[in-house]
């Protein structure tokens, strides 16, 4: 009865949170009710506090073949390569009190950051929660850091395991160690144990690709041993390791079809709509540029250490950014998001043209895609 009582609850939470997940959506781009969404926020943010993405690391061992971090790309870009330091963290705690929730995991791995056990610590003593949900891959990890995870209540892990044995695994995360996850994961459990403390929450993220999509029961068994929860995800770049069974990954991958572009025509929207963190939880460069959200890797809006968190989300080019994400302002060069995919496969295509608006249309053209031959046609009518 007690375990009915709390898979219940769990499942009542996770409701909740769906509930509040599509209505963002709804609010935002459905309705276009950008003013009820950040009403929405500011209620959120007043009563359990704000949360902002501030990336602990963008430097990473690995070299999984579909990151940009792996190929170098933003290492010679906006996102750079360095860690976030230990007395910038302190001193942005310390000016946002009103900050209870830090995604401190974004394009980089956490862990290689010399100073976390600091940022850790700190966080713990100014009640504020850290989460890594974005993503670790948790193979270089020190014996004491992974008793500070749980000493110092870290709140949420998300490690990114993509397959269940080795020989699957190093096929994507290469020069990673699967038997090394699995040991860090269990030394979690083991301190979780020794404190009483059911903190960090941890799960196992499974990217679905066509070289693992076999192993997806076995990982499934596998976290549910090891008290992870499982999150299969759908690959963002489809074209490589494509999916072999469709049908089988829509019944074992648990979303009931078999890609992104799928997912969007089932649903009626777009897998991951990440604009929405420009409101509710703007990314932060792990050297105080603000991003507004994790996708973005070609340009910043100013620098939060310098200018401070409400100086930056305050500027023209952040409220234009906004309103340009929505389809209520037309596209501009000096808004990073005009570069950005999900601007120009799921934002663009919408926009009408009002009068005026070619030229801005026709900065657009260049972009390439379904998109642009859909300009074309608006262009040919303006
Ligand atoms: S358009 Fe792209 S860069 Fe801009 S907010 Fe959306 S996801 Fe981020």
């Amino acid at each position: 009865m007690k375990m009915d009582l709390r898979s219940l609850r769990k499942r009542g939470v996770r409701l909740v949170h769906d509930l509040l997940l599509d209505s963002r959506y709804t609010l935002l781009y459905d309705h276009r009710m950008p003013g009820l969404y950040d009403r929405m926020v500011a209620m959120k943010n007043a009563t359990v506090g704000g949360m902002v993405r501030l990336e602990a690391s963008s430097v990473c061992q690995l070299r999984c073949p579909a990151c940009s971090t792996a190929r170098g790309k933003n290492r010679r870009g906006v996102i750079g390569w360095g860690f976030l330091k230990f007395a910038d963290f302190q001193k942005f705690v310390e000016e946002n009190p009103a900050i209870r929730t830090i995604e401190i995991s974004n394009w980089g791995e956490v862990f290689l950051n010399p100073e976390l056990n600091d940022i850790i610590r700190f966080a713990h003593e100014k009640g504020v929660l850290l989460k890594a949900a974005n993503g670790v891959n948790l193979n270089n990890v020190s014996d004491e850091t992974l008793e500070n995870l749980v000493k110092y209540q870290f709140n949420h892990l998300s490690v990114s395991i993509d397959g269940a044995s080795h020989d699957t695994y190093k096929l994507y995360r290469r020069k990673g160690s699967f038997n090394q996850v699995m040991r860090n994961v269990r030394r979690i459990n083991h301190f979780k144990e020794q404190y009483n403390s059911p903190f960090p929450k941890l799960s196992w993220q499974f990217v679905i690709f066509g070289h693992n999509e076999h192993e997806l029961p076995t990982a499934r068994a596998m976290a549910a041993e090891l008290g992870m929860e499982f999150r299969p995800k759908l690959n963002h770049t489809p074209e490589h390791s494509p999916i072999r069974d469709k049908e089988y990954v829509r019944r074992e991958g648990g979303f009931k079809v078999a890609s992104r572009d799928e997912f969007a025509s089932v649903r009626r929207r777009a897998y991951s709509r990440p604009c929405t963190q420009l409101w509710d939880s703007p990314q932060i460069n792990w050297d105080g540029k603000l991003l507004g959200c994790c996708v973005n890797k070609f340009g910043d809006f100013g620098n939060v250490f310098e200018e401070g968190l409400e100086g930056a989300m305050n500027s023209e080019r952040y409220l234009y950014a906004k309103a340009m994400v929505l389809g209520l302002r037309g596209p501009r060069e000096d808004i990073p998001c005009i570069r950005c995919k999900v601007y120009r496969t799921q934002i663009a295509g919408e926009i009408s043209p009002e009068p005026g608006t070619k030229e801005k249309l026709e900065a657009l053209v260049h972009i390439g895609g379904h998109v642009r031959e859909k300009l074309k046609e608006l262009l040919k009518g303006g």
